[in-house]
């Protein structure tokens, strides 16, 4: 490959622009600069910011003040490499890092940049002007974004890199977890891939929780030894978890994994709870010294979980439970609100091999 491409003008791409108001239209793909590669995008899959872009107009306390590319977790195809020699070049398959992080020299451990004031994310609405995202045909990335794909991963399998690393990160923050009691906390793609995770990591028993039976049964094909509903109390907290993974994003699951936790033992809450003042049981956080740590994002994960699909130690295939075409992303995007009947739910883009 090589030499100078006829570049496409653009190509459709999924945009919210208020709550309730999701659209497919065509956007421009622009000249991209030096440093960005153009990517024909295989799948995306769709996360719960983008839902809450859809649903409320509004993830968190990120809200939609213009049209906004929504999509974080994708993969593809380079088209043309950048300009300036970095990066993987033109037919090279590839995952993408989401996140830049902030300028600037505010307070933060150097090597996590996760935490760097100021970090934008792809289909974000933290900042403004806000950051496209790329459920699009095509998109301009910066090439430290890219990610090349190791032979035999496929791209569907690849489109779980993303949120696998945020559950990667997830556990790293519980640290060593080989040998030890794990319960994971809501099973939705988060939950199930931090099972997995869990799995891959050593962890002796693994329980997974949820409202719904859909869930319960990826958690299970992914590694899980038991699983357990929401409202059966008692028997979460007789798990008695070394480690436990909180991927509700609720108060009711964080009471359930405070509870389910053993004496000494740690939380991680890796599902993002609304914003503002949050009802805790932490009088038992207090008495039984558990460790509560939060966990946002990733780093260098991503090139973990790449390795780890590719010599087959991450099993993660169950958690992708639906696929839809560009044209169909609005019932895409039905399917994957629907907690009880879908795990993570793709869009494919045109160019999927
Ligand atoms: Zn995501």
């Amino acid at each position: 490959m090589g030499g100078v491409h006829q570049l496409p003008a653009g190509g459709p791409a999924v945009v919210a622009h208020a709550a309730g108001d999701l659209r497919i239209e065509d956007v421009p793909l622009g000249t991209p600069a030096p440093e960005e590669a153009v990517v024909e995008v295989a799948y995306g899959g769709i996360c719960g910011s983008d839902l809450h872009y859809w649903l409320h107009g509004a993830a968190g306390e990120s809200i939609l003040k213009a049209p906004l590319v929504l999509g974080h977790e994708i993969v593809g195809t380079v088209l043309q490499g950048a300009a300036d020699g970095t990066g993987p070049a033109a037919g090279t398959p590839v995952a993408v890092h989401p996140a830049t992080p902030g300028p600037g020299a505010a307070r933060y451990p150097a090597d996590r940049p996760n935490l760097s004031p100021g970090c934008t994310y792809l289909g974000s609405a933290a900042r403004f002007p806000h950051t496209d995202g790329a459920f699009s045909r095509y998109v301009n990335l910066p090439a430290r974004m890219l990610r090349a794909l190791p032979a035999g991963l496929s791209l569907r399998t690849a489109a779980l890199i993303e949120p696998a690393s945020v559950a990667w990160h997830a556990v790293a923050r519980a640290g060593d977890v080989s040998g030890k009691t794990a319960l994971v906390i809501g099973s939705g793609p988060i939950g199930a891939l931090a099972v997995a995770v869990l799995k891959r990591a050593g962890a002796r028993r693994i329980v997974a929780v949820d409202m719904h039976a859909k869930p319960l049964d990826i958690a299970a094909a992914v590694g899980a030894d038991d699983v357990l509903a929401a409202s059966d109390a008692a028997a979460i907290a007789a798990v008695e978890a070394d480690v436990v993974i909180e991927s509700s994003g609720n108060h009711h699951g964080l009471a359930s994994a405070i509870q389910g936790a053993a004496r000494g033992g740690t939380v991680v809450m890796v599902g993002l709870l609304p914003a503002g003042p949050q009802p805790v049981l932490i009088s038992l956080a207090i008495t039984r010294e558990l460790e509560l740590k939060g966990s946002f994002r990733f780093n260098d994960e991503i090139d973990d979980v790449i390795t780890a699909l590719a010599d087959g130690t991450l099993l993660i295939d169950p958690v992708i439970t639906h696929e839809y075409p560009l044209e169909d992303a609005l019932e895409a995007f039905e399917m994957a609100r629907n907690s009880a009947e879908s795990g993570k739910v793709l869009l494919s883009f045109g160019a999927t091999g």
